[in-house]
């Protein structure tokens, strides 16, 4: 957004509720996401550098687990490097790998359930908005455990969207090609791979940085997502898993 878009938008919103932004420091009203009418979500993302509410709560994470785990000294694998991380991150660890299957400008184009790298290679995982799209997610998971070190670390998240997880027949190409609708009981698949898990969700961090989904999700099921549930509610936490080995 240029300067001319931001004071129109702020004109706009001058009655809306204001934020802060934990990543760029923003201060004042988010913005609505749009990316189709079902999903339209309110207060949203940071007009300044971007952030939705899954990246100020994995970033709030990040910062908590920074400290305690020395992430200056560790080396990290990214999946599915989101733009506004890339740098943050080199900024956060000593060393960073960014890896995806599609995208192009990763340092290594990998499967995630087959990935090239040696047992015990990565202090860190990073894993956002990935599993969904895998049907071979405990293939997957047992890939992510393998390439950590003794006493390293996943982080990992799924949308949260439904009470229990339910899997797809085939990929939904109207919910961006997923292959399974996730709840909150589907971090507990991958327990017995690590030696412990927490679970964080948007309750564990101050309202200020708005880190909750304003969505409508009682439209559904809809034809195009027949297996969704209604939530009912104006507003749905995000659930993030930190596994440690
Ligand atoms: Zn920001």
């Amino acid at each position: 957004m240029n300067n001319f878009q931001y004071i129109k938008f702020r004109i706009k919103n001058l009655l809306s509720p204001s934020f802060r932004c934990p990543i760029c420091r923003y201060r004042g009203p988010f913005q609505t996401a749009r990316p189709g009418h079902a999903l339209r979500r309110r207060h949203a993302l940071c007009p300044k550098c971007g952030s939705s509410e899954r990246q100020r709560v994995q970033w709030l994470i990040m910062q908590e687990l920074s400290s305690a785990y020395t992430f200056r000294e560790k080396s990290l694998l990214h999946f599915a490097p989101e733009s506004i991380f890339r740098s943050e991150f080199r900024k956060l660890f000593a060393q960073v790998t960014t890896t995806d299957l599609a995208m192009p400008d990763v340092d290594v184009k990998a499967d995630i359930c087959r990935l090239p790298f040696a047992n015990a290679s990565f202090d860190v995982v990073f894993l956002s908005h990935v599993l969904e799209h895998v049907k071979e997610d405990r293939r997957a998971m047992c890939e992510v455990r393998r390439v950590l070190r003794s006493q390293g670390i996943a982080i990992v998240e799924a949308p949260i969207t439904r009470e229990k997880t339910i899997e797809y027949d085939c990929p939904n190409i109207h919910e961006f090609g997923h292959v399974r609708n996730t709840g909150p009981d589907y971090y507990d698949r991958f327990t017995d791979l690590f030696r412990l898990m927490k679970k964080y969700t948007s309750e564990d961090f101050p309202h200020k940085f708005q880190p909750y989904i304003y969505c409508n999700w009682t439209r559904f099921p809809t034809p195009e997502s027949p297996l969704r549930q209604p939530m009912p509610g104006l507003r749905h936490p995000i659930m993030v898993a930190v596994y440690f080995v």
